[in-house]
Parts: structure tokens; sequence; C-alpha cells
């Protein structure tokens, strides 16, 4: 990438004063023209700047407008590099906005966000601005964006507090919302209050929003200083949390940058073929007509209540959204890992912000109704973010809006629009200003095959949950998208981020072969996936998924999935704010055993405590809820959660299918027998078939007396997520402490071997559905310590199955006997590069 100097990005000759365009695109040519001449850009990047206005016009504000090249150009641009048209007459931008002074930017790198962050900053001087757009010396012009940042005043420079250390950011993103929340969360841990300053900017370490608007970029140096009882420690620990994010930024870099890559395969059309441009978020091809999903924009009535009854309304709106959330994350970072599901603790951190809060409840002071206050401080702090020009903001902007439409939904149902109800009969498109994960993820699949929103971004909630669905879609895709019409024929290329609409019959067709293609590749990896674990010796592990929905099931078999080894079924619990009765869980069982055709499926009755709180069981506040009622413990004491449940599942398995029943966190027989009774009688009353029931290992006293416990049940399951804390005494969310917890620690092994031992004494067999049996290295291990089943999340089971397909089962069981004899988890996982070789 071209490295770039701020003197280097502004220069004189990319200045034109008193220019007189005739329109907005002969401005945009003569800005192109500035770059291209003096070799920023290739001839052809003005065509770029005009897309990316039709798809989003960037008027900033007082006169000032940054057109800037589409994404995907960016191999255009040869070096970083601005230019400046000043046209004092004025240029009509968009309804309303005229122009004056047109900022052109080519950008590959972020060199240009400082001057982006400068042009903000003398937004707020009207009157400097007012002499920029008629100034007649060049020189004027490249001090005002190029010099020094503006002094925020000559008042007294920032000052540190007592305690201090100097940080380089070293996150090649920068400093964007998840290592910012982990910030957060650090410093509010600490007790301490923490200053951090860039330069002459001061953030509150304890506020999300203030952070981010330092817009720290890889590279920037800030002063991090505390104050408080024993600063100098809790500063210490801040530090070693800070420095330990960068491994991880490191590797999610890593992993956009494969993404963006992704982004320049796709389907080529025939011809020239007019599209809609918006980033790739989920690749595919779908062909279909579009469903808009009717008024993207928000319109909230101002209905003033009485103080005391706003406020209150508003706090149990954000109680109920912060429980949503916290759904959200436990499922993704289930399905997909703790670093996607971060995206939802940041959103529920940007619930947290006083700024935003303050706000709202002003404007209720000054006699607006809850709803509308709350929106007007969502969109003012979320166009204040976006009005910095920085990329990692705007997303955050984003973000913030969502999360505020959740607040919003609550307080105000009517005034968030959407419908996905009425859906056309036939395949569908569906197109939307924006969709709550709630939409996304309740999408009727046998008539979706698409989805494409104006906003978002590679990291929103649409487009996470539309790659979990394996369903094609573009985010970002600007108001153009918003135009189209309901019923228009369209392509939507998920890789490249493009929705072609009105293609002629030779471009479908030429998508159709080009979809059928990529189905037939598809298809011959998952031959690949689809063959059993078996070992070159000849030793057989069955491998499952864990899956909570029936609609994921399908993607879950596509991956290799055998069956179903974990369905968490508290989700339905969590996700929906109220519980389910009989009838909509047996539907939800049924659809999930019709779902798998005969293959197995485990469902675990509800796992509540712990981590997963429900808020509408009203169950009772624990000093300490790991170590509380939890589990099998809770569906002992709640016979009104355990019953309806499990007449639900032996109703649903009178329809046939391969069910059995496993019951999480049990510690001890004697709740085996009472479980397996309230089973039976249940069963006999229905006239049920007979379920294996299981139970699951996760308490190490279970696994030290699993002999015992195997003697009352028909199979175990270890999760080693539980087993682990349990083990190590490690709470599982405490990020602190995160590398430590590694089910690979040889206690953690032998806690297994035992189980495997004592299951053995009664013929029953062991399965693993933690985490660690979607390593490829620790299911290897598990396999030679005798696991007959793993279970995992879908995408890792390519992985684990090639791994085990290229072992010999004889050498995995040596290699187990020399993890049980390791002393640490580095040591049992240094064996892995002896086991590789
Ligand atoms: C486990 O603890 O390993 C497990 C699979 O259960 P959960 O993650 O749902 O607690
Ligand atoms: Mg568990």
């Amino acid at each position: 990438m071209p490295v770039s100097t701020q003197d280097d990005l502004l220069r004189r000759e990319r200045v034109r004063l008193g220019a007189t365009p005739s329109s907005k695109a002969a401005a945009i040519e003569e800005a192109a023209q500035l770059l291209i001449a003096s070799g920023c850009v290739e001839p052809g990047y003005a065509q770029s700047m005009l897309r990316r206005e039709a798809v989003a016009n960037t008027f900033l504000g007082h006169g000032v407008v940054i057109p800037h090249g589409m994404g995907e150009d960016r191999h255009m641009v040869r070096r970083d590099g601005i230019a400046v048209v000043q046209v004092p007459g004025g240029v009509e931008w968009g309804t309303g906005q005229m122009a004056w002074l047109i900022v052109a930017i080519a950008a590959r790198g972020d060199a240009h966000i400082a001057i982006l962050r400068r042009l903000t900053a003398l937004m707020q001087d009207g009157e400097k601005l007012a002499a920029l757009a008629v100034a007649e010396d060049v020189d004027e012009i490249v001090a005002a964006l190029a010099g020094e940042a503006p002094r925020a005043a000559p008042a007294a420079p920032a000052a540190d507090l007592a305690h201090r250390f100097d940080f380089v950011v070293d996150y090649p993103a920068g400093l964007h919302a998840r290592p910012a929340t982990a910030w957060v969360e650090a410093v509010r841990q600490s007790g301490l209050r923490v200053q951090v300053r860039h330069g002459d900017e001061v953030a509150d370490g304890r506020n999300l929003v203030a952070l981010l608007q330092l817009g720290l970029r890889a590279g920037d140096r800030v002063v991090v200083s505390a104050e408080g009882d024993d600063a100098a420690a809790g500063l210490a620990r801040l530090r070693a949390r800070m420095d330990s994010l960068t491994a991880q930024e490191v590797a999610d870099a890593a992993k956009a940058a494969a993404r963006g890559t992704d982004a320049t395969r796709g389907w080529t059309p025939p011809g020239p073929l007019a599209a809609i441009e918006g980033i790739g978020a989920s690749p595919g091809i779908a062909i279909g007509r579009l469903h808009v999903v009717a008024g993207g924009a928000v319109e909230v009535a101002d209905v003033p209540v009485s103080l005391a009854e706003g406020g209150a309304r508003l706090e149990a709106a954000l109680a109920a959204t912060r429980q949503q959330l916290a759904a959200l994350v436990d499922d993704t970072a289930r399905r997909l890992g703790a670093a996607d599901a971060a995206i939802f603790r940041a959103q529920a951190e940007l619930l947290n912000d006083s700024d935003l809060i303050t706000l709202a409840c002003q404007l209720m002071v000054e006699g607006h109704g809850p709803a509308w206050a709350w929106n007007q401080a969502i969109e003012r702090m979320a166009a204040s973010l976006s009005a910095l020009g920085n990329p990692v903001l705007a997303g955050r902007a984003a973000d913030l809006r969502d999360v505020g439409r959740r607040v919003l939904a609550l307080l105000d149902p009517s005034a968030v629009p959407g419908s996905l109800r009425d859906l056309p009969a036939a395949p569908c498109i569906v197109v939307a200003e924006e969709l709550s994960p709630s939409d996304t993820a309740g999408l009727d699949l046998t008539l979706v095959v698409g989805l494409a929103t104006a906003q978002g971004g590679p990291t929103s909630h649409t487009a996470i949950l539309a790659r979990t669905l394996g369903l094609p879609a573009l985010v970002a895709g600007g108001g153009a998208l918003l135009a189209a019409a309901s019923g228009q024929m369209a392509i939507l290329d998920g890789a490249a981020g493009r929705l072609y609409l009105d293609p002629p019959e030779p471009a479908i067709a030429s998508a159709i072969a080009w979809r059928e293609a990529m189905r037939a590749r598809q298809a011959e990896a998952a031959q690949q996936r689809g063959a059993p674990a078996v070992t070159r010796d000849g030793h057989r592990i069955e491998i499952a998924a864990n899956v909570n929905r029936p609609d994921q099931v399908r993607t879950a078999l596509e991956a290799g999935g055998e069956g179903v080894g974990l369905m968490r079924t508290e989700f339905l619990f969590l996700e929906r704010g109220a519980t389910p009765d009989e009838d909509e869980q047996e539907a939800v069982y049924r659809a999930m055993i019709a779902a798998l055709e005969g293959r197995p499926l485990i469902i675990r009755a509800l796992d509540i405590g712990g981590d997963k709180q429900v808020a509408h069981l009203g169950l009772p506040r624990e000093e300490n809820p790991f170590l509380g009622v939890r589990g099998a413990r809770l569906l002992l004491r709640r016979t009104d959660l355990l019953e309806p449940q499990l007449r639900a599942i032996y109703r649903a398995a009178m329809a046939g299918g391969d069910v059995s029943v496993m019951f999480p966190m049990v510690t001890s027989a004697s709740e085996i027998v009472r479980l397996r009774a309230a089973c039976e009688r249940i069963r006999a009353e229905l006239g049920a078939p007979v379920l294996p029931v299981g139970i699951m290992i996760e308490v190490p006293a279970a696994a030290v007396a699993a002999d015992r416990l195997a003697a009352q049940c028909d199979f175990l399951s270890i999760g080693t997520n539980d087993l682990t804390q349990y083990a190590l005494a490690i709470d599982r969310q405490n990020p602190e402490l995160a590398a430590e917890a590694d089910s690979l620690h040889p206690a953690v092994l032998r806690l297994i071997a035992q189980t495997v031992a004592g299951a053995a004494k009664h013929g029953r067999w062991v399965g693993v559905c933690g985490g660690i049996a979607g390593d490829p290295f620790g299911a290897a291990l598990l396999a030679g310590l005798g696991v007959n089943e793993l279970s995992m999340t879908p995408r890792d089971i390519a992985a684990v199955k090639a791994r085990l397909r290229g072992s010999r089962f004889d050498e995995l069981r040596a290699l187990a006997a020399r993890a049980l004899d390791a002393a640490t988890a580095d040591e049992v996982r240094a064996l892995d590069a002896g086991a590789q070789r």
C-alpha cells in the first residue's frame, strides 16, 4: 500500500480556485481530472465517483462535499490523494444543497481520515468555511485542510491524570467498536477514573462513543492515565488487557482481507448491465423478483406523557433490549464464535452511553414523548458519528441506529416499519432499509432467496445471519435500492455486492449457469464433508452439529453433520421474551425432527441460569449464578418448566424420528433418577415411544462419578465449556482469563478420560458437545480418549472430519495418552506439532 504523508495528500497543484462547473457531474469530472493529472488515480475514476454519488450523496454539510470512488474500484487508486475544487458561485449537489468546496478523495488506506477529521472540525466554523469558499490564495485552502489540527480552545491544554502510560494502537483496523468495548469493560472493572488522550483530544475511558470519536487508527499513540485507589496496579491490568487484544485484531484483519478478495470474484454479466452497488455480505447468486419491504423511514409520533411515565418506559425498554442482545450474544457466540458475537456486545455497550441517555431525558424534560425523544437522541448521536467521515465511525452510527430501533420498537411498535409478512408465493429477493436480527432469523427460506439492504455493513446483523443461513446478500446498497419496485426481476450477486435490475433473458441464463456451476463445485466439496469420519485404520467417530432451529438444519447437514448432537432449547425462551407454551414447543421439535429426516436429534432440556438468565421467568437473583440453581437443578424445582417441555418433546417424538432427551448440569445420580421418573410418567401418560435419556457431564463431580451416573442413563455428552470453567475455576465469560480457560488443560482431559472409563463400565456411549469438539486437534485428542461422538458448530465440521480421516486411531490413542501425562495446556498443544509431522 502506498504510504502518503500529510503534505503529500493535498498538494497545491491539486487545488483549483474559482471553478464554474455547470453541474454536479461536471464538478466531479473537474476534481477527478486533478487527481488523474497528478497520478493519484487511473482515468475512469470519475465514473466510479459518479456511481458512488448515485447510491450515496456525499454532501457533508455547510457547502462541503466529499466525492470519492466505489470501494471495489480501489485498485484504480495509485496513491492516496485529495483534490479541492472551489466553486465560489456554488453548484447544486442535491435538492436544496449547494456546494462551494468539492473535496475529492482518492484513498486506498486511511491517511485521508486526518483531513476529514479536520474538515469536520471546520464545519463548526461557518465563517472560516465561507472565507475558504471565496479564498483567492491556494495556500489558504491547503493550510486550512492539511495544516496542523485546530486547537480546541486556547484554554488549558489537556492534562493527564496522576498515573499514566503511553500506548501505540497496534490494532490493524484501529480502535473500532469491538476493542473499544473491551477497553470500556476493563476500565469499568478497574473502578478507576481513566482518561485516554490523543493529542489534545481527551475521552473518558468509560464512554464508548467518546473513545470512538477519537478516531484512533493503527499507529496512533495515546496516553492512558488514571486516578483512584491503587491506580498503578489497575493501570497495569488495563494495559495487559489492551495488549491482549492485538492477536485477535490481527487475525480479524486477516479474515477481513480474505473476505475483501472474495468480493472481487462473483458472476460477470455477459454484457453491460446496470447495477446497484453495495457491499457483498454473503456470497452466492440469487435470481428472483424483488420484494421491497415498505416504508424504510422511521416515523415517530411525538406523544408526550408525564416525565415519570416516560422515564419508566424508557428504562423498561432499555432493560428489555439488553436482554435481547444478551440472548443474541450467547446464540451467536455458540453458532459463529466469540468474535462475531462481540458485535452485539458492543451494541449493548452503546446503550450504556451516558450522553445518549442524557440527551433522551433532556428531550423528555422539554416535553417530548419517550419514543420521539429516544429516536431524536439516536439520530443526533448517529449523525455526529457519521459526520466525522471515518468509515469505522460510520459503521458505529449504523450500529447505534440499529440498536436504537430495537429500543424504539419496544417504546412504539408502530414507529418501526417493515413487514416480512405478505411475501409473494414465488422465490423473492427481500429489499429493505435494514433488517433486524429477528427479521432475518425468521425469514421463510422456502420463499426468500436473497437479501439486499440499503444500510448496514459486512458485520451487521443481516450480513452475519445471512452467512449463517447461506443466503446471498448485499448490504449498504444506499437509497437507490429502496427506489426499486416490488415485482421487478433482479439478479443479486452476494460476492460482488451487486444487484442487477431487469436483466435481459441472456443475462438470467448466464447467471443460472454460473449458479449451477457453483453448486456443482459445492456439491463436490460437500461430498468430502459428507463422507464419514473414519480413521485410516477404520475407527468411526460420529459427527453431529450443534443446531437450535429447524431452518439451520439444512446448512448443518450440507456442512457434513450426521445429525444434531445438541439442540439448546433455552433459545426458544431467551429470544422471544416470553415462555413458549407446550404446543409451540412441540411445533419446533417436530420441525427439527422433520428437517433431520430420520437422523439423530438430541434435545437438551432447558439450561437456564448461569450465563443464561431469562428475565421473564422471574427467578431470584443469585450471588453466584454459575454455582446456583441452574440446569437440572432448576428443572427439578420448576416442574412448570420441565413438564410442558417433556410433554412437547414426547408428543413430537410420536411422529417418528430418532430423538433423545438430554439433561444439562447434572451433578449426582439422584437427580437423574428423578428426571427419568418425570420422563417415564409423561411418556406413559401420552403413550409415546421410549426415548434414550442422557445427561451432560459439565460438573467435575459428575465426571469423577461417571460410572455411577452412567448406570442411570443411556448416554453421556460432555459439555467442555462448563466442565472447563468448573474444573479450572475460571468464569467462562471472563475475557481476562479467556486464554487460560483452555479445554485442553490436562486436568480437563483427565476428567474426560474418567467419564469415558465410567461410561464404558455400563456400555454407554460418550459424546462431546462443547467448543473443543470443533477444534481439529481437540477432536483428534477426544477421539484418542475414546469419545464416540463429537457435536459442533456446523462450520467446524469439514476441518474436524478432514483431520480425523487423515489420522490413525492407534496413533490418536497414543497421542491422548501423552496429553494426559502433560503438565500444562501448552504442553498438550505442543503435541499438535509433533502429531502433524
Ligand atoms: C458446554 O457447557 O460445553 C455446553 C455444550 O453447554 P452450553 O455451552 O450451552 O453451556
Ligand atoms: Mg454447558
